[in-house]
């Protein structure tokens, strides 16, 4: 919905808001009850999605949701990859 292209179910990512608050989830079993919005794995479909304000109209929440958890989701996760390859084959033989 948010770049308004189709993919497959598989592809997509379901979000709801939760039950109270203005905070939007990601379901990843899709299992969560309620109306379900479909974003692609990408904080791009998501900025898309936020200016066109799709997410309150697709899960009818009046107000600006609160999309943070669904923005670390899809952000991969910067600065903590691999420091720490230096412990095997050290020189103490
Ligand atoms: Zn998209």
């Amino acid at each position: 919905m948010g770049c308004r292209r189709r993919g497959s179910r598989s592809e997509l990512l379901r979000v709801v808001a939760s039950a109270e608050g203005d905070e939007v989830l990601v379901d990843e079993r899709r299992r969560l009850p309620g109306r379900g919005a479909w974003l692609h794995h990408s904080t791009a479909c998501l900025d898309r999605a936020e200016k066109r304000r799709a997410l309150p109209r697709a899960l009818r929440r009046p107000g600006p949701l609160d999309t943070s958890g669904v923005r670390s989701h899809l952000e991969p996760p910067t600065g903590a990859v691999a420091s720490t390859t230096t412990d095997e084959n050290g020189s103490n033989s």
